[in-house]
């Protein structure tokens, strides 16, 4: 059975890689038919911070990305959040000191510094490693006597990892293919640490394990970890599961990793939902479709032209083959176009909420206009957005009158003699009974035609009249819509 896991750390706003990294497995089980689960990783009490395993939950959410097995849910491995599995761990810690995989280190912190200083003087970094381990005296050094006493006398201590010596360690990654290291330049990590809490290393293989993990599918950052890991489910004597590690988000000029700060210096969000202050994609108008869509293009593509793509649809498609070594580049324009084509998509009546939600925001009283004129108006604007929130500036001229009128246009619109057109024009309409787009059009197209004046010297200040600017749709349908009195008002008050 295909089952993958997203395992984040709740120390703050899930970000966009993050949820990458979550759409990823999601589609990875979705073509599988695999399980797609949800394991809280909050070994570090550190760095834990509060409401933000409920964020990373509402963001998965909030995309349609459904959870199979996880915290609050449940499911036959639970519990799914580490701090929850606690007892589990030291045991195994444990297990890998018997067999000789793991040995306990009392070095105090103060120690391990002055070994950091000693090596920073000699203008090198100092590795707890298979080079040193038996010369720092206070670990592997020691006889197992030793260590018996110092535990029982409750001296602080930690347990590392052994790792082995002059090995070439061969990795396999499924976007990458094999990757050779060589043991020796690998650290002695530590696994289980003095709090009685493991470290995210041990915790991660052994949940893995124990959850039945078949693909770890992560993000490039846990490469290095990679060896370690190996060393791990060699040292238990475990299957391995197969590993899949995705490229880097690039900032949107390229280079670089994307962070949180590219949200703040280019202007756009970074974060799904939002964090105390920080305005998220949700916040700033983007419909999950949309996130889901640009977000599975960060590094995956369809080998096919096709841009616009369902979440269901990417479930059918996705492979991790089709997945890129190389960065992938952030780009804030594409994100807006993707949300400006998942706008043109959808349907008014789903539009309609959202649209009044906006009106009422910026003081109109929805309850003035009905739904069926509402909806009319989206269908008239809503090709020049690319958000809900365009609409205010698309169509605010619908429920307030003008104040001021664009000054290019009304210098080059305005003539002399447009106030006493106007004025007729009025007249004229005053007489429509029925004030419908067509009625209007074809009586002022009539009144045009009759008097002989020129087309565009009457539409355009018709047109600033009730606009106060010449851009927007079809005039017959504004005035239709603002109704007959209203127009009248607006040619009224332009011409004075
Ligand atoms: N807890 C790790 C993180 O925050 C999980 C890494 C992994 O998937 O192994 O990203």
């Amino acid at each position: 059975e295909i089952r993958v896991r997203f395992a984040p750390s709740p120390t703050g706003p899930l970000h966009i890689g993050g949820l990458r990294t979550a759409l990823f497995n999601y589609l990875f089980a979705k073509n599988h038919n695999g399980k797609f689960i949800v394991r809280i990783e909050d070994t570090d009490q550190n760095r834990f911070v509060k409401g933000a395993e409920d964020y990373i939950l509402d963001s998965l959410k909030w995309c349609g990305l459904t959870v199979d097995e996880g915290p609050k849910i449940g499911g036959p491995y639970g519990p799914y959040r580490q701090s929850e599995r606690k007892h589990l761990y030291q045991d195994y810690a444990k297990q890998l000191i018997k067999t000789g995989h793991a040995y306990y280190a009392f070095d105090t912190p103060q120690e391990l510094n002055d070994h950091r200083k000693n090596h920073e003087q000699k203008g090198k970094t100092f590795i707890y490693n298979w080079h040193n381990r038996l010369k720092l005296k206070n670990s592997l050094a020691l006889s197992s006597e030793v260590v018996k006493q110092k535990i029982d006398a409750n001296e602080p201590y930690v347990i590392r990892f052994k790792c082995p010596e002059n090995q070439t360690l061969l990795l396999e990654d499924i976007i990458r293919g094999e990757i050779k290291i060589d043991s020796s330049t690998l650290d002695d990590k530590v696994l289980f640490k003095n709090d009685g809490m493991p470290t995210y290393h041990l915790a991660n293989i052994v949940d893995d394990h124990l959850m039945k993990i078949s693909h770890v599918i992560r993000g490039e950052e846990w490469l290095p970890s990679l060896a370690l890991h190996n060393l791990l489910y060699e040292a238990f004597n475990w299957e391995k599961p197969k590993f899949a590690h995705l490229p880097l988000i690039l900032k949107p000029i390229g280079k670089g990793k994307l962070s949180k700060r590219d949200g703040e210096k280019g202007g756009f969000p970074i974060f799904p939902l939002s964090w105390n202050e920080s305005i998220g994609y949700k916040e700033s108008g983007f419909f999950p479709e949309a996130v889901v869509n640009f977000l599975a293009l960060l590094g995956w593509n369809p080998g096919t032209e096709q841009e616009l793509f369902t979440l269901s649809e990417l479930g059918n498609s996705f492979s991790l083959d089709r997945v890129n070594k190389s960065g992938a580049r952030f780009d804030p324009e594409k994100n807006n176009w993707f949300n400006q084509q998942w706008l043109q998509q959808m349907d008014n009546t789903t539009l309609l909420p959202h649209y009044k939600q906006l009106l009422e925001s910026n003081g109109v009283n929805t309850t003035e206009h009905s739904d069926d004129a509402l909806i009319r108006i989206i269908s008239l604007i809503k090709e020049r957005a690319s958000f809900v929130s365009d609409f205010w500036e698309l169509s605010n001229y619908f429920f307030v009158a003008p104040i001021t009128y664009n000054e290019k246009a009304s210098k080059k619109q305005w003539k002399e003699n447009t106030p006493e057109l106007m004025s007729s024009l009025s007249q004229e309409l005053e007489t429509v009974q029925q004030f419908s787009s067509a009625n209007i059009e074809s009586t002022t197209k009539s009144w045009i035609e009759e008097k002989g004046h020129s087309f565009g010297k009457v539409i355009a200040p018709f047109r600033l009249a009730l606009v106060g600017d010449l851009k927007g749709p079809h005039l017959f349908d504004i005035a239709s819509l603002i109704g007959k009195e209203e127009t009248l008002n607006r040619l009224t008050t332009a011409i004075n």
